[in-house]
C-alpha cells in the first residue's frame, strides 16, 4: 500500500478515552475476522493491542492491503456512506480492540473537530488507496461498446467506488470467469462481488445491492430533502444537516453533478492551485454525511405534492 501518512494516523490517549465512552473492549484471537467482504455494515474498531490486517479477495486468495497495530483504527468511507463492506479485517496478532457502533462514531465526529479531522482524513486517504488496491472486490464484465455496461462503469467511477472492468472482447480472464460463475454472454453486463453475481446489471440494481439507495433507509420522513447532489445540493445538505435537520439527498445519476465530471476546477474560491471536480464533490458529500445527512443514488425525484401539511416526494423507484 502506498504510504500516505493520512491513512495511517494513530489515535492519542485522549482520543481513545473519548471513544471508549461509546464502545466496548473485546479480546480477539489471530485468525478472527472483525468484518468480511460482503457484510452489510461494520462497526468502528480501534486496535488496542495486537494487529489487524485489511485483506481483499483477489482471484480466490486474500491479498493484504494494510496492517494496523496498537493505536491505529480501522474503517474507510463506507462507514459514512453505508456501502456494503468490500474488504475484510482479519486479526493477524491476538490482542484487544475497542468496538464503537457506527452511529455513535458519526455523532462523535460531528462534534469533536480534532478526532473528526483525523478520522475523515484517514477515510478519504484510504479510499484513494483502495481505488486501485481493492479494485478486485467489484468486477464489472461488459463490452466497451455496450451502453448498459458504460452506465454501470460510469456510476462506479463517478461514485468513486473501487472496481475493475473486464472487457469480454479483449480480456483473456473473462472466459474463465464466465465459466466459473455460469454466466452466459446474453446477460452481460455482469457485476461480480463477494456473495453475488448481478446479471443484466444496472446502476440502480448495483447501488441497491451495495446499500446506497433509499431502500436501505429506515426513515421515511425528513426535515429537509434535497433533490440533486451537485455542488448546490451538497452545500444545502451540509448546511441543513449541520443545523440539526434530518436531511436526505436524492441524486439520479451519481453524487457530484456536473462538477463531478470536471477534471480540474480552477476558479473555486479557496483552492488557488485548483481541485478536481471529483475531489471537491467527494469532500462535500463526506462533509454532509459527517453531519448525518443521508445520500442516496441513483434515484430520481419524479413528483412533489403537498398532502396534509407535508410535502410528499415521489421517487423513480416508486417510494
Ligand atoms: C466538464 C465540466 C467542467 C466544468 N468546469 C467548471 C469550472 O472549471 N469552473 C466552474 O465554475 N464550473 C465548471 N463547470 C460547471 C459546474 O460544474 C456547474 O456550474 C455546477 O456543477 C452546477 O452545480 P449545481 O449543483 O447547481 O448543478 P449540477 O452540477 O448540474 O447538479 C444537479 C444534480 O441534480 C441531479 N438531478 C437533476 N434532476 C434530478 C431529479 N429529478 N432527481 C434526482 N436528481 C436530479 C443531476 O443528476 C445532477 O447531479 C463544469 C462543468 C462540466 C460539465
Amino acid at each position: 500500500m502506498a504510504a500516505d501518512p493520512d491513512a495511517f494516523q494513530r489515535l492519542n490517549d485522549s482520543e481513545v478515552a473519548a471513544l471508549e465512552q461509546l464502545g466496548v473492549r473485546r479480546s480477539v484471537a489471530a485468525g478472527d475476522y472483525l468484518y468480511r467482504e460482503g457484510d452489510r455494515g461494520y462497526d468502528f474498531y480501534v486496535v488496542l493491542a495486537g494487529a489487524v490486517e485489511i485483506v481483499v479477495n483477489d482471484q480466490g486468495k486474500e491479498k493484504v492491503i494494510a496492517r494496523h497495530d496498537a493505536g491505529r483504527f480501522l474503517g474507510e468511507l463506507n462507514l459514512l456512506t453505508g456501502q456494503r463492506v468490500f474488504v475484510s479485517a482479519r486479526v493477524a496478532e491476538s490482542g484487544e480492540v475497542l468496538v464503537v457502533p457506527r452511529d455513535a462514531l458519526r455523532r462523535l465526529i460531528a462534534t469533536d473537530p480534532s478526532l473528526s479531522d483525523k478520522v475523515l482524513a484517514a477515510f478519504l486517504a484510504r479510499r484513494a488507496i483502495l481505488m486501485s488496491g481493492a479494485a478486485s472486490a467489484i468486477r464489472v464484465i461488459g463490452s466497451r461498446f455496450s451502453p448498459d455496461s458504460t452506465r454501470v462503469r460510469e456510476f462506479l467511477a463517478r461514485s468513486r467506488i473501487p472496481h475493475e472492468w473486464l472487457d469480454p472482447d479483449t480480456d483473456s480472464e473473462v472466459e474463465r470467469l464466465l465459466e466459473e460463475f455460469g454466466i452466459t454472454p446474453q446477460v452481460l453486463p455482469v457485476v461480480i462481488v463477494t456473495g453475488a453475481v448481478l446479471r443484466h446489471a444496472t446502476p440502480g440494481v448495483l447501488a441497491d445491492y451495495l446499500g446506497l439507495t433509499v431502500g436501505k433507509l429506515a426513515q421515511r420522513f425528513y426535515d429537509l430533502t434535497v433533490v440533486g447532489a451537485g455542488p448546490a445540493g451538497l452545500a444545502a445538505a451540509m448546511y441543513g444537516a449541520s443545523e440539526g435537520l434530518l436531511t436526505l439527498v436524492i441524486e439520479m445519476v451519481a453524487v457530484g453533478g456536473q462538477a463531478g465530471s470536471s477534471s480540474r476546477i480552477e476558479n473555486y474560491l479557496g483552492f488557488p492551485t485548483g481541485i478536481s471536480g471529483g475531489d471537491l464533490t467527494q469532500r462535500a458529500a463526506v462533509q454532509a454525511q459527517k453531519f448525518g445527512a443521508s445520500v442516496s443514488s441513483p434515484c430520481a425525484a419524479v413528483s412533489l405534492q403537498e398532502e396534509a401539511g407535508h410535502f410528499l416526494l415521489r421517487l423513480s423507484d416508486s417510494t
